[in-house]
Protein backbone atom coordinates (compact mmCIF):
# COMPACT_ATOMS: atom_id res chain seq x y z
CA UNK A 1 0.00 0.00 0.00
CA UNK A 2 1.61 3.14 -0.71
CA UNK A 3 1.96 5.69 2.28
CA UNK A 4 2.34 9.08 -0.05
CA UNK A 5 0.95 10.07 -3.27
CA UNK A 6 2.37 12.61 -4.96
CA UNK A 7 0.54 13.97 -8.34
CA UNK A 8 1.04 17.50 -10.29
CA UNK A 9 -2.67 17.81 -10.83
CA UNK A 10 -3.04 20.46 -9.11
CA UNK A 11 -6.54 21.56 -9.97
CA UNK A 12 -7.84 18.41 -8.67
CA UNK A 13 -10.01 18.99 -5.29
CA UNK A 14 -7.80 16.48 -3.72
CA UNK A 15 -4.22 17.96 -4.54
CA UNK A 16 -1.83 19.62 -1.91
CA UNK A 17 0.89 22.21 -1.75
CA UNK A 18 3.84 19.67 -2.38
CA UNK A 19 2.29 18.06 -5.01
CA UNK A 20 0.15 15.90 -2.33
CA UNK A 21 -2.62 13.75 -2.74
CA UNK A 22 -5.12 14.59 -0.25
CA UNK A 23 -7.46 11.47 -1.24
CA UNK A 24 -8.22 8.26 1.55
CA UNK A 25 -8.65 6.14 -1.71
CA UNK A 26 -7.50 6.97 -5.47
CA UNK A 27 -8.66 4.55 -8.31
CA UNK A 28 -6.24 4.41 -11.46
CA UNK A 29 -7.74 2.72 -14.75
CA UNK A 30 -6.34 1.74 -17.55
CA UNK A 31 -7.25 3.06 -21.10
CA UNK A 32 -7.20 -0.38 -22.82
CA UNK A 33 -8.64 -2.68 -20.31
CA UNK A 34 -7.03 -4.44 -17.25
CA UNK A 35 -3.27 -3.84 -18.49
CA UNK A 36 -1.50 -1.00 -19.59
CA UNK A 37 1.48 -1.05 -22.00
CA UNK A 38 2.83 2.11 -20.33
CA UNK A 39 2.39 4.58 -18.13
CA UNK A 40 0.45 6.87 -20.64
CA UNK A 41 -2.34 4.13 -20.47
CA UNK A 42 -3.56 4.71 -17.02
CA UNK A 43 -5.77 7.42 -15.14
CA UNK A 44 -6.31 8.56 -12.05
CA UNK A 45 -10.37 8.37 -11.97
CA UNK A 46 -10.59 9.80 -8.69
CA UNK A 47 -9.66 13.60 -10.00
CA UNK A 48 -12.50 16.39 -9.47
CA UNK A 49 -12.23 19.45 -10.54
CA UNK A 50 -11.29 21.69 -7.99
CA UNK A 51 -13.07 24.78 -10.09
S1 LIG B 1 -7.20 12.28 -6.74
FE1 LIG B 1 -5.83 11.68 -8.42
S2 LIG B 1 -5.68 13.50 -9.71
FE2 LIG B 1 -6.48 14.14 -7.73
S3 LIG B 1 -4.68 14.79 -6.54
FE3 LIG B 1 -5.09 12.63 -6.06
S4 LIG B 1 -3.81 11.46 -7.48
FE4 LIG B 1 -3.97 13.55 -8.27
Amino acid sequence: MAKDVKCEVNNCMFWTEGNKCNADVIYVVSHTGHSAASKKETDCTTFQPSI
